[in-house]
């Protein structure tokens, strides 16, 4: 039994290399899809001044009040933060380096996130999101895209069974009516609340319509709507977006339950649930956040955003049976004796420069022990090198899937082998 005295932080994952396949797989067919929407790849760091959470996300959501990694740079006293979403980050990079000057922004981004969440299935501490945000955009066109985008996506990986909820926030002023309409509705009904929805009564009360609480559910389907408020431009960009899925044959649910967790956001919100993961059915959210980029001190530009948690899609993927592609190579390259092992070396390296992938055996052993790990590789064959090939300037190439054994000159190796893995 292992019992390694030190481990990994509580909810934080190794990605091992049985399961790293499949992550390689997957950030590969992303980054095709991205590319094909013209969308850039951005890097931001990992920490971040506290400060940027708070004006960002908000004071009063679970992330900031409940979730973040927090703590004082003991060097220098400064508040920082590990990063517990990507929009706020880039956000902040876009308008430190200009970029939005004179042109809208297209822009994605990849990595961990940290948040402070008890652990379990499709929850972690430390968790992988994939990022895309159009920053400087201001219509429904731009929305309707990142949901035929994750459409897309949806059918490259073959899932299926996702299915969409959209709804609008509307715009600021309907935002506030509605929020004083839905504190007197629950003040009515202050006997009826939970400690979570008591504590958000004042501070944030949209936040009470997404509690889960059994018990509450009659409470909030009651609550005054956000849509009997919403101005007119607001209903317009809504409509317009719903046009043009249709016209793409998107099926979508409206809910006007959803609100998400982050304060952001304003006008089109959306999320891609499954029921197939359990209670952690989202895998994709998203939506837009036109006041944002003032909030964080640029001149205002609207822009709309959505974040995959990848964990979620792989554990998608995994229901389905998907695993992990197997290694990719092509040669095991097996040799014994000090002049063989010299030749091993060379036509390893010479092997890859003509682009195989090689793996030469290291650390010795008989030609049998050997072989069998050859035979345990994925690799299409075996190259065989004795002091007496070496002394003759001769190989062996041996076809790991059935075929003759050859015996080769060492310049006609690579062709052979080229040949042996495509057919
Ligand atoms: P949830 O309601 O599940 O807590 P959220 O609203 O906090 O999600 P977002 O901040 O919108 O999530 O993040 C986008 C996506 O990232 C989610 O839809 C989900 O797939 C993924 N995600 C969020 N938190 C976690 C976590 N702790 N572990 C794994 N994936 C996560
Ligand atoms: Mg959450």
């Amino acid at each position: 039994m292992s019992n390694p005295t030190l481990q990994a932080v509580r909810g934080m994952n190794d990605i091992l290399p049985d399961e790293a396949g499949l992550w390689l797989w997957f950030e590969d067919v992303v980054r095709d899809w991205l590319e094909s929407y013209g969308y850039r790849n951005i890097r931001m760091p990992l920490l971040e001044p506290t400060a940027l959470f708070k004006r960002a996300i908000g004071e009063v959501t679970d992330i900031v009040e409940k979730e973040m990694y927090s703590f004082e740079d003991a060097l220098n006293g400064d508040h920082l933060t590990l990063r517990p979403e990507g929009t706020a980050s880039c956000v902040r990079a876009v308008l430190q380096h200009n970029l939005l000057y004179n042109a809208p922004q297209r822009l994605w981004y990849a990595g961990p996130m940290f948040r402070h969440e008890r652990p379990q299935k499709g929850r972690y501490r430390q968790f992988h999101q994939f990022g895309v945000e159009a920053l400087g955009f201001a219509g429904p066109d731009i929305d309707a895209e990142m949901i035929l985008m994750c459409a897309r996506l949806w059918k490259k990986l073959g899932i299926r069974d996702v299915t969409l909820q959209i709804n609008t926030l509307g715009d600021t002023a309907a935002r506030q009516r509605h929020r004083e309409k839905l504190i007197a509705y629950f003040e009515q009904h202050k006997d009826a609340l939970d400690a979570d929805a008591t504590r958000r009564l004042h501070s944030n009360p949209l936040r009470i319509l997404d509690s889960k609480n059994p018990a509450m559910q009659d409470i909030i389907a009651g609550a005054p709507k956000l849509m009997d408020e919403l101005d007119e431009e607001a209903l317009q960009h809504f409509a317009a977006v719903q046009e043009i899925l249709n016209r793409h044959d998107i099926a979508f649910e409206i809910n006007t339950r959803l609100v998400r967790g982050l304060d952001y956001y304003n006008r089109t919100v959306f999320e891609w649930v499954t029921t197939r993961l359990g209670a952690q059915g989202t895998i994709c959210a998203g939506g837009r956040f036109d006041g944002l980029i003032e909030q964080i001190g640029g001149k205002p530009q609207p822009a709309c955003g959505f974040a995959m948690g990848i964990e979620r899609l792989l554990a998608l993927l995994q229901e389905d049976g998907m695993a992990s592609p197997p290694a990719p190579l092509d040669v095991y390259v097996v040799h014994q004796g000090e002049l063989a092992g010299a030749m091993a070396t060379v036509l390893a390296e010479q092997l890859r420069d003509a682009g195989l992938k090689v793996l030469l055996h290291c650390g010795g052993g008989s030609f049998k022990s050997q072989m069998k790990k050859a035979d345990g590789s994925n690799a299409a064959c075996a190259v065989i090198i004795g002091d007496d090939e070496a002394c003759a300037g001769m190989v062996k190439l041996k076809p790991l899937r059935g075929g003759e054994q050859l015996q080769l000159a060492p310049g006609e190796l690579s062709d052979k082998i080229n040949e042996l893995v495509k057919g």
